[in-house]
């Protein structure tokens, strides 16, 4: 049985992700509960607004069982405000992040002149030549630990990209492209950790 791909479904952008997802053939389920969560091989936490997320996890009771199913080394790929919630330690006050990737967050990092832009970037893993990536008001990775590989850096060396052993993050958005290589990244993440 092919692996099946959960998307967190609390709020943001899930449904693009989902379409994706369908292009490139994988199974894929909403999640919106701890249930759902258990049914699935690995997830998406989607970009949108970080804190309508973590005060929606909450409201959800997923807190626990999201990170529960990261410990468990089950794949986790945030996009945004997924990368915002994968965090350790944030710069500003909210919201609580899980604290699952050993990284410091800046929310918002890139200012309000340029809220929204995008680039091309080399990243580590994904073949073909320079990627488009799509910013929108975008957190940046301050801070990574010793486990953290980085996959991707701006021009000013800011961190746009990172994996953790399972863990995923993009500052920038795939799902809003039709260059589905990242999302094809991730599965490839999802299949070899099924094969363990
Ligand atoms: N700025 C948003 C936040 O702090 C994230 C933006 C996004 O996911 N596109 O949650």
């Amino acid at each position: 049985m092919s692996p099946t791909v959960g998307v967190l479904a609390l709020q943001g952008d899930f449904e693009e992700h989902i379409t994706s997802l369908h292009r490139l053939g994988a199974d894929t389920r909403e999640v919106r509960t701890e249930a759902q969560l258990s049914s699935v091989d690995s997830l998406v936490i989607p970009g949108g607004e970080s804190t309508s997320m973590a005060k929606l996890m909450d409201v959800y009771a997923l807190r626990e069982p999201l990170r529960g199913f990261a410990r468990s080394g089950k794949p986790v790929w945030g996009t945004c405000a997924g990368l915002i919630l994968l965090a350790r330690r944030l710069q500003e006050d909210r919201p609580e992040p899980l604290g699952t990737m050993d990284t410091v967050v800046q929310r918002n990092g890139f200012g309000r002149q340029v809220d929204s832009f995008q680039t091309k970037l080399d990243i580590v893993g994904i073949a073909g030549g320079p990627y488009l990536a799509l910013f929108i008001r975008a957190p940046k990775i301050v801070e990574v630990g010793p486990a953290v590989e980085v996959l991707a850096t701006l021009e000013d060396n800011t961190i746009v990209a990172a994996r953790e052993d399972n863990i995923l993050v993009t500052a920038f958005h795939p799902e809003l492209t039709t260059d589905d290589r990242v999302h094809e990244f991730f599965l490839a993440m999802a299949a070899e950790a099924s094969t363990r």
